[in-house]
C-alpha cells in the first residue's frame, strides 16, 4: 500500500501492474510513468516495465494489515478488468475487498465491456465501489457497460477531461471526478466542459468531486470552480458494509 496525493482517495492498493493503453485518455499515462522510474530504481514488482501485466500474490495480504477503516484506491498502477488478468485473480482481490468491509474499495477500469462481461461471476459487496474513466464523448459507452454491473455505489473519473459531455447519463451513478491534465504537454481543458458536467451532476442529484483544473503547473491553477472547492463523495461511512 501506499499513502497518495490523490485527492478522492487516501492509499492505493496494487495487487497488479502494467498495463496497455487503450483510449485517448491513456497519452500521458500516470502509471507508465511511475513504473519507468520505480523500475529505474529497482524495484522489484515493476522490473519487467510498463506494458507487461502482472499479477502479485504477496499484495492480497495487504489489506488484511490496515487497522483503521481506509479510503482505498485499487490499481492506481494497472487496470484490472485488463485482459491479461485472468478472472481467477479478479475474484480473488473482489474477495479480499470483501473480506476487508471496514474499508472502502474503489475500483476504476477503462476496460467497461469486460467489467460488465464478468460482473456476473464476481460479488460485490456494499464496501466496492465501482468505476469507469469517462474522457470525452467518444467513451461514454463505459457509463453503459457500468450501470449494467452489480456494484452498489458507482462512479465516473472525467480525468484527463479532454472534450465536451454534454449529455452524460447519470442514471444510477453516484459520484462524478472531474480533472484536468497536467504535466509538461497537457492537453487543455475547458472551463465550460467542468460547468456542465458540475449542472448535470447537480441536476440528477450526484455527488460531484472537483480534482483540479491541470495544466504545466497544477498547484498554481488549484482546484476551486466558481470560486468554490467542490469535494463532495458518496456517503462513505453509510455504504462501508460493516
Ligand atoms: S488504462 Fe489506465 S493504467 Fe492502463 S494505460 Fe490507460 S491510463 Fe494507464
Amino acid at each position: 500500500m501506499a499513502q497518495t496525493s490523490i485527492e478522492w482517495t487516501e492509499l492505493t492498493w496494487n495487487p497488479v501492474t502494467g498495463c496497455t493503453k487503450i483510449s485517448a485518455g491513456c497519452k500521458f499515462c500516470y502509471a507508465e510513468v511511475m513504473s519507468r522510474r520505480l523500475k529505474a530504481m529497482g524495484v522489484d514488482k515493476y522490473k519487467d516495465g510498463f506494458k507487461k501485466v502482472r499479477i502479485h500474490e504477496d499484495a492480497l495480504r495487504i489489506p488484511y494489515t490496515w487497522k483503521k477503516s481506509k479510503v482505498v484506491f485499487v490499481n492506481s498502477m494497472s487496470d484490472l478488468f485488463h485482459k491479461d488478468v485472468p478472472l481467477e485473480f479478479i475474484q480473488r482481490v473482489f474477495q479480499v475487498m470483501r473480506d476487508n468491509g471496514q474499508h472502502v474499495f474503489q475500483v476504476l477500469t477503462k476496460r467497461a465491456d469486460r467489467l460488465a462481461e464478468i460482473s456476473d461471476q464476481l460479488t460485490w459487496p456494499h464496501n466496492i465501489w465501482m468505476g469507469v474513466s469517462v474522457e470525452d464523448e467518444r467513451v461514454t459507452e463505459r457509463i453503459d457497460f457500468l450501470r449494467a454491473c452489480g456494484a452498489r455505489v458507482k462512479f465516473l473519473s472525467c480525468e484527463p477531461l479532454i472534450g465536451p459531455l454534454p449529455n452524460l447519463n447519470l442514471k444510477a451513478i453516484d459520484w462524478v471526478i472531474v480533472g484536468g491534465e497536467s504535466g509538461h504537454n497537457p492537453r487543455p481543458m475547458n472551463p465550460d466542459w467542468v460547468l456542465d458536467i458540475q449542472e448535470q451532476c447537480q441536476q440528477a442529484n450526484v455527488a460531484f468531486f472537483f480534482k483540479q483544473w491541470g495544466g504545466k503547473n497544477k498547484k498554481k491553477a488549484g482546484r476551486e470552480l466558481n470560486g468554490k472547492t467542490y469535494d463532495e463523495m458518496p456517503e462513505v461511512e453509510l455504504l462501508r458494509n460493516i
